[in-house]
């Protein structure tokens, strides 16, 4: 896996996609989801938001009504 793949698979499900950059690591979103498919970097210095397991990803965009800083949106293509 290249550093791109693995970016992607830490930032994409099949529907929804994270942006680190907006990302306040609140956790309302992680805790929106009861499919624990999102989780926060183990870095302390450096915390944000990431998918952990998107195979488990349903689609119900829970994590997105939960998100104010616009963090998380709807894949479209
Ligand atoms: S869309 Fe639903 S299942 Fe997928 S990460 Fe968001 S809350 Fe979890
Ligand atoms: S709800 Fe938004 S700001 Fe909070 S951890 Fe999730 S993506 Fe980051």
């Amino acid at each position: 896996m290249n550093i791109h793949q693995l970016i992607r698979k830490h930032r994409c499900t099949a529907f929804v996609r994270v942006e680190p950059s907006r990302c306040e690591a609140c956790s309302a979103c992680i805790n929106a989801c009861s499919r624990h498919v999102l989780g926060l970097t183990p870095i302390p210095w450096h915390h944000h938001v990431r998918v952990v397991d998107a195979a488990k990803c349903k689609g119900c965009k829970l994590c997105i009504e939960a998100c104010t800083q616009g963090a998380i949106t709807p894949v479209t293509s």
